[in-house]
């Protein structure tokens, strides 16, 4: 658990003395959306990856034939969206297995990707077996900034694989996950995604969680930067029109209002992690007392229902004021757990983007030490070895600096290039 990451760790996930005993049983509905993070071995080494900074160092993946209890234990409870992430679930090669067997069971497939590793072959033993959908991530517009911010040569490739998924007559839909260092480009990944022959294009504000977190005040735009992109969205929508859907939501630390994270915890979403774990939400692993099950020792049904780790968000008698009388909380259930520990040390408290939290200063100051930082150039260094530079320094996602607290530099630096 990377439990470190908050300035202040909190003793217990709810900051109350009943620990994990769930203080209400809410029975909820079946796990309607089922995401299997099959691997967190990954080519790339992303500034933003969501994954958990200590990701080495978990357990064994699990094999073929588990995932396949998870898949049959899962439909039987009613899941019917399947996603396929990871890291990069190309690097399993049972990856057209385990498709096989979602697609016989019934559900509608996605597979999250980067595209590294979907060869021809791949993608008609993918198509053959009963895939659904893919979704292609690229990092940003232009060559050089893509293969930067994922540290790696992957910008031609990724276009590969795109017309692949063309010829392969699946929809193209593209996701970019949008920070400071390429959200003035928003204008030029729209024209890509359009030459690309797009559909659907999700622009996705960054979630500070993970190795994002350890970058946000690198990461994070400013309004005015926000304001500029939303401007350019709304001009390309007026000359292109409805052709391409695109997917843009303002980032949450620009709002006074939570978004209803995972529609409450508990509630439609199960996350099986790959040596595992079973999660309420991707992150929920750095919740640090939450007791969290494993579909190695317990079927999904007991999971689902029974377990501790899935109950205790549910309903609200975990929820302390404001959300607790707020008549709000049936509609944003309080916001992201993730984002209130990371930034206040209690997951039991309010997301402190609300603001009647009483910690909303510490997203507004966020905010603004961006727009400082912006504005003085201090996030464009004009080299690592610069003292000024090194406190600014990226933390790519990497195997060698994945361990469950990263306090000690990083083992890789780097300047940003310049954007164009
Ligand atoms: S965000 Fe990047 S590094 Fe993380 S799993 Fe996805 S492709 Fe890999
Ligand atoms: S106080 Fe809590 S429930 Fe009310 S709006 Fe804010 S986050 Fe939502």
């Amino acid at each position: 658990m990377n439990a470190r990451l908050t300035a202040e760790p909190a003793r217990s996930v709810a900051g109350a003395p009943q620990g994990n005993e769930p203080p209400a049983r809410v029975k909820p509905g079946p796990p309607l959306w089922l995401l299997l993070e099959l691997t967190y071995r990954c080519p790339l080494h992303c500034v933003f990856c969501y994954n958990p900074t200590d990701f080495a160092t978990t357990g064994p993946e699990l094999g073929t034939d588990d995932w396949i209890r998870v898949l049959r234990e899962a439909r039987a409870l009613g899941a019917v969206q399947l996603g396929l992430s990871g890291g990069e679930p190309l690097a399993r090669d049972d990856l057209e297995t385990i498709v096989a067997e979602a697609h016989t069971l019934g559900y509608y497939i996605n597979l999250i990707t980067s595209g590294i590793g979907l060869t021809e072959a791949r993608i008609a033993a993918l198509k053959r077996a009963g895939l659904d959908h893919i979704q292609l991530s690229f990092q940003d517009s232009s060559r050089e900034l893509n293969d930067f911010l994922s540290s790696t040569r992957t910008f031609e490739l990724k276009s590969k694989v795109a017309a692949l998924i063309r010829k392969y007559e699946y929809p193209m839909v593209l996701n970019v996950v949008l920070h400071r260092l390429n959200i003035d480009h928003v204008g030029e990944i729209l024209e890509l995604a359009q030459q690309m022959g797009a559909q659907y294009v999700e622009l996705a504000n960054t979630q500070y969680y993970g190795w994002a977190w350890l970058n946000r005040d690198r990461l994070l735009p400013s309004r005015e930067q926000l304001r500029r992109a939303e401007q350019t969205l709304e001009r390309f929508r007026a000359k292109a029109g409805q052709k391409m859907k695109i997917f843009f939501v303002v980032p949450d630390y620009f709002e006074t209002r939570p978004k209803a994270c995972m529609n409450g915890l508990g509630s439609v979403f199960l996350t099986v992690t790959p040596d595992g774990t079973a999660l309420p939400c991707h992150a929920a692993r750095m919740l640090p007392g939450l007791i969290l099950p494993n579909v190695r020792e317990t079927d999904i049904k007991a999971i689902w229902y029974d377990s501790p780790g899935f109950n205790h968000f549910r309903g609200d008698a975990w929820m302390k004021e404001p959300c607790r009388s707020c008549p709000e909380k049936t509609k944003d259930f309080g916001g992201c757990r993730c984002q209130a520990y990371l930034l206040t040390g209690d997951a039991a408290n309010a997301d402190p983007v609300c603001d009647l939290s009483p910690h909303h200063h510490l997203v507004t100051e966020a905010v603004e030490t961006a727009a400082r930082a912006i504005a003085s150039g201090t996030s464009q260094p004009e080299g690592a070895n610069q003292p000024k530079a090194q406190e600014h320094v990226l933390v790519f996602r990497d195997h060698r600096i994945s361990i469950p607290v990263v306090t000690a530099a990083p083992a890789r630096r780097a300047d940003v290039p310049e954007s164009g």
